[in-house]
């Protein structure tokens, strides 16, 4: 392992384990997270810096650009939505929280292939499931330059990410029950900003959509 790793956990091992021991053995017994976030891999959006929260506050699931793939039961690896089903149906969190961010390499990456690039390989693959929000981008003449496009899409993604969520039955019914809420925010770590780019709850339209919809 790296020396700047080693000597981090020689900090922590005197540092903060020792300050928190009591809390951090009471955890080791059980996790109670009553928020579950949809993050990044990239290495500057670090959640828990970012909210300043200590362990045992959220259930992190990062992934490449943040994405919530739509609901399905074929039998391939999910390790997204199983992570997400944990969060829900074991822990009973309260919110997810999928958090967008600026300068997304993922976002970057779907957006400048033009479909040239078909490899088989897994990044080109798994950013398929943000196509919708790149379409959707496109088709909006307000955004001329590819900078512009790319920040307009990773905000588009995050919202679609969110009515991804909602295609899940069990995140579903605990929405409409009024349960769980998601939100999508997006992190701007060029300035250091957070906004809300949106928000499902049990009053807001596209949850009575999808209420009169389970109920048809
Ligand atoms: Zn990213």
């Amino acid at each position: 392992m790296q020396d700047k790793l080693l000597e981090g956990y020689g900090r922590f091992r005197k540092g903060y384990y020792q300050r928190n021991r009591a809390r951090l053995e009471q955890l080791a017994q059980k996790q109670a997270p009553e928020v579950a976030m949809v993050s990044c891999c990239d290495s500057r959006v670090d959640p828990s810096i970012l909210f300043d929260v200590e362990p045992g506050d959220i259930f992190v699931i990062r992934n490449v650009a943040n994405l919530v793939p739509p609901f399905e039961t074929k039998g391939d690896y999910h390790g997204t939505s199983a992570a997400l089903e944990f969060a829900v149906t074991c822990l009973q969190v309260k919110q997810i929280v999928v958090l967008g961010h600026a300068n997304c390499g993922g976002i970057r990456a779907l957006m400048e292939n033009d479909g040239s690039i078909k490899s088989a390989g897994f990044i080109n693959s798994w950013m398929q499931i943000a196509a919708p929000a790149k379409e959707k981008v496109l088709a909006n003449h307000d955004y001329n330059t590819l900078e512009q496009q790319i920040d307009a899409c990773e905000k588009t993604a995050v919202s679609y990410s969110l009515r991804n969520l909602m295609s899940y039955p069990w995140i579903r019914e605990r929405v409409v029950a009024g349960r769980l809420k998601l939100i999508a925010c997006y992190y701007d770590l060029r300035c250091g900003e957070l906004v809300d780019v949106d928000e499902i709850n049990a009053t807001s339209a596209i949850c009575d959509s999808y209420s009169s919809h389970s109920t048809r």
